[in-house]
């Protein structure tokens, strides 16, 4: 379904700001729910941006809760097992549901799912204005929103939040860089594995790992990295990738089989903020516009999903039942202690992936070898006794492993 496109100058009940993942799937809910819902995005179809491409974990089963799985694995491509390689070597096997796709996919997937009730605009918003009862959405050339309660889920960028007086807080500055590309293989034809995770090998290298899997009708690779942007090893992976993965991983072609990068390599650098000052009349944050991610984590949409549900579920029908949408009804959905337990466990995974990967001192060397180790062991139980290493692993769940 093509979103509708209304002319701007309407009342709404709720006016959403931003139609990527969290801004979209929101405003599904919230019509899905009966309320009159007005989301306003740039684009009219959500274009080309390298983001989240790889859906696994609780993400799948908050998909399902919300009722947009199906139209996940309508449009994704879907995979059961990922083999984990260290110092080339199998360390275990992943088997549970992922699904590649693109980001910009993902996004158009979610937006075929609005319902009739929800309205459409795409236009650029350049102004808003909050209050205790009545919000002002501004979009360029085409008058104004009026609603009850404003959703900004406008992603990393912070014009319109500064607007608002919002701030943000910096958690880590530079937190990791993450590459992007697409691969076919040479001298085959296929890839020895459709998936699989390559696990950094020296700390100096900065990796934490590498993911190949299938997305669309292309084999895509994921490269996260705790690297400075300009660090000569970046520019190197980006000029000459082939040849820059394969030195810094030895056993990667002897694993996965030889590969040629077909296209041009996407990179990111990733700031880890928190949105200050937030608690004002009429507006609330979402998704990345609430807190970033770290993409080496995996937790962007687990967030962005919590979010959405613990908003649309349990504050939304809350404030809406009664007068007023003053700071007060507000500040419930960010002390909401589903949403600060996930946010937290968003922070603690990206401090970890990156001591995980680059930090040299005895203590994280021992939680190193402890990590790969257990996983090590555990597999091995897996070979002999499925249930007991079932059981093994439900004792105490791996330290803070994202669903790579
Ligand atoms: C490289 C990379 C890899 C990642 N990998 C993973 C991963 O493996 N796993 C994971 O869980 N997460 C990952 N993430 C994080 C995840 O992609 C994000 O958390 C998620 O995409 C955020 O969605 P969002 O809707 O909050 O923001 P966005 O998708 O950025 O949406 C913001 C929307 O706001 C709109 N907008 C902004 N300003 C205006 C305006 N003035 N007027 C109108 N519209 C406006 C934009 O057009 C856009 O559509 C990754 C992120 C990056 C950058």
């Amino acid at each position: 379904m093509i979103p509708r496109s209304l002319p701007a100058g309407i009342d709404t009940e709720i006016a959403i700001v931003g139609g990527g993942l969290s801004g979209t799937i929101a405003a599904t809910v919230l019509g899905r729910s009966g309320y009159r819902v007005t989301l306003i995005d740039r684009y009219p179809v959500f274009p080309h941006e390298f983001r989240v491409e790889k859906i696994a974990g609780d993400q799948i089963e908050k998909l399902r809760r919300i009722g947009l799985l199906d139209r996940l694995s309508a449009s994704a491509v879907a995979f059961d097992e990922i083999v984990n390689i260290r110092n080339g070597r199998i360390l275990d096997r992943t088997q549970a549901r992922h699904y590649g796709i693109f980001y910009e996919d993902l996004v158009n997937a979610m937006r075929a799912e609005l319902p009739e009730t929800v309205r459409f605009i795409a236009g650029r918003v350049n102004g808003l204005e909050a209050g205790a009862d009545r919000q002002r959405v501004s979009i360029l050339g085409q008058g104004d929103v009026t609603a009850r309660l404003l959703v900004l889920a406008t992603g990393m960028g912070d014009i319109l939040k500064r607007d608002l007086g919002i701030g943000r807080r910096f958690v880590h500055q530079r937190q990791s860089l993450t590459f992007g590309f697409n691969l076919r293989p040479v001298g085959a034809s296929a890839f020895r594995h459709p998936a699989l995770t390559y696990y950094g090998q020296r700390v100096t290298d900065g990796i934490d790992y590498l993911n190949f899997f299938p997305a669309a009708d292309v084999t895509r690779a994921n490269l996260f990295v705790f690297r400075e942007h300009n660090d000569p090893w970046v520019k190197a992976l980006r000029e000459h990738p082939r040849e820059t993965l394969i030195d810094t991983l030895p056993g990667l072609v002897k694993t996965f089989g030889d590969f040629e990068v077909i296209d041009k390599v996407e990179s990111w650098l990733t700031d880890i903020t928190v949105a200050q000052n937030c608690v004002r009349d009429g507006v609330v944050l979402i998704g990345d516009a609430y807190q970033t991610s770290c993409p080496a984590a995996g937790t962007g949409v687990s967030r962005l999903l919590t979010d959405v549900e613990q908003l649309c579920t349990v504050h939304v029908p809350q404030w809406m039942a009664s007068p007023g949408m003053a700071s007060a009804k507000i500040a419930t959905f960010y002390a909401d202690p589903v949403k600060q337990a996930m946010d937290a466990h968003g922070l603690h995974l990206a401090q970890f992936r990156r001591s995980l990967t680059i930090q040299n001192d005895l203590r994280w060397r021992a939680r190193r070898q402890l990590h790969f180790s257990r996983r090590r062991i555990l597999h091995g139980i897996n070979a002999i006794s499925p249930t007991f290493a079932a059981r093994l692993r439900g004792l105490k769940r791996p330290a803070a492993e994202p669903a790579t």
